[in-house]
């Protein structure tokens, strides 16, 4: 396959091997350093295994995300949506905001709600609770993605309570999938500076498999272009892979590209520029040559790169597309560049011009429904 390819060697014989097993931290590492016309194969490499891992389908969830507050203790160094208390324009959404959201996005036919926000200061594992009911007793069927790692361990802190009682509370009252956030770089360095208010590394890997083990799957993500080392990018996947190897939990893995235009750090001096475009497709390229079919969905952020550029990277490994998001308010205060808020028509035309299948799952990617719209 690679004869005629402009490939060293070394390269070479990394992607030879990942068409049989994942590559390990060290190859990956050679992956994510390789410059110029290289970077084809890559990516030819990581595209044949996406097909052959999960075939030619293309799929994302008809959701909608409701940020019930921007008031949040924790402050990210590279989060532009976070509030004081007594800031103008904080916020926490009512009971009544809540449902007439929510009514909005059942009638264009969501099927998940992703719960985000803030992590308020005094918020008990009740709050979430009251959260969880309030949807779920008006919208049983509409799944329910939500909170962090970090807001779940604070709440369970708040009320008192191990965490492993706090899920089985969060589960009891509606709670489906827990959202992969707060993971950002999972290395101690990075963090001290992005966000030395959030879980340790030790506490997020502690809390996922927690609620794991309770039997609330979720999702994976990595954020990455800030701070960190392109070692810290393949360092995190790898914690990624070894917590999938113990529990099969994670459903997907969602890489997010860091938007510094608006972030602390940035305007701090502080942090980089973001990635490069083709540090983007690197890191979904060789995310798909490290988790293969072990974490076989890995998902597009549109909402981060773009419509046009988050087309190419579906040919870079990835067979996902996130959510049509109803409104993302994080990705909107970073600076979106299209918006947050897409029709199930605009992401299937994306996926048809590449040729491949869209299709609609619900979030744990077990039922997949067929999209109607013709183009
Ligand atoms: S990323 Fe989340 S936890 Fe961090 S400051 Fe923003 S809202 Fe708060």
């Amino acid at each position: 396959m690679f004869d005629k390819l402009p490939v060293s060697s070394k390269t070479e014989k990394i992607l030879t091997k990942s068409l049989d097993e994942l590559i390990d931290v060290e190859e990956a590492n050679h992956l994510m350093n390789i410059k110029g016309s290289e970077l084809y194969p890559l990516l030819a490499t990581a595209d044949f295994l996406r097909h052959e891992n999960v075939g030619d389908n293309v799929t994302f969830i008809n959701n909608c995300n409701i940020n019930f507050t921007n008031i949040c203790r924790v402050r990210c160094g590279f989060c532009a949506f976070g509030r004081d208390a007594d800031d103008d324009d904080a916020y926490i959404l009512t009971d009544d905001e809540i449902l007439k959201k929510a009514e909005g996005a059942v009638s264009n036919g969501a099927r998940e709600f992703t719960l985000m926000g803030g992590v308020l200061d005094d918020a008990d594992i009740e709050y979430y609770e009251h959260l969880l009911t309030l949807l779920k007793d008006k919208y049983p069927d509409v799944s329910i993605h939500g909170f962090s790692p970090t807001m779940v361990r604070d709440a369970c802190r708040v009320s008192g309570i191990d965490t492993a009682e706090g899920f089985e509370i969060l589960k009891s009252a509606g709670l489906d999938t827990l959202p992969g956030t707060a993971a950002e770089i999972l290395t101690d360095r990075s963090r001290q500076i992005i966000c030395p208010e959030k879980v340790t590394v030790a506490e997020w890997i502690d809390t996922v498999k927690t609620a794991q083990e309770v039997g609330i799957q979720g999702s994976a993500t990595i954020m990455y272009g800030h701070v960190e080392t392109l070692e810290e990018r393949v360092e995190h996947i790898d914690i990624i892979r070894q917590i999938q190897q113990d529990t099969h939990g994670f459903t997907e893995f969602i890489p997010m590209t860091f938007m510094h235009e608006y972030s602390p750090i940035f305007l701090e001096g502080q942090s980089n520029l973001g990635a490069t475009g083709t540090q983007d497709l690197k890191l979904y390229a060789v995310s798909r040559l490290m988790l293969g079919d072990l974490i076989p969905n890995i998902q597009v952020s549109w909402v981060k790169l773009g419509f046009r550029f988050a087309q190419v990277v579906l040919t870079a490994g990835a067979n996902d597309l996130g959510g049509t998001l109803g409104g993302d308010e994080l990705s909107d205060a970073s600076g979106a560049p299209d918006g947050v808020d897409a029709s199930v028509d605009t992401l299937t035309r994306m996926v048809k011009d590449l040729g491949r299948n869209p299709i609609e799952r619900n979030s744990t990617y077990t039922e997949f429904y067929p999209i109607e719209q013709v183009f």
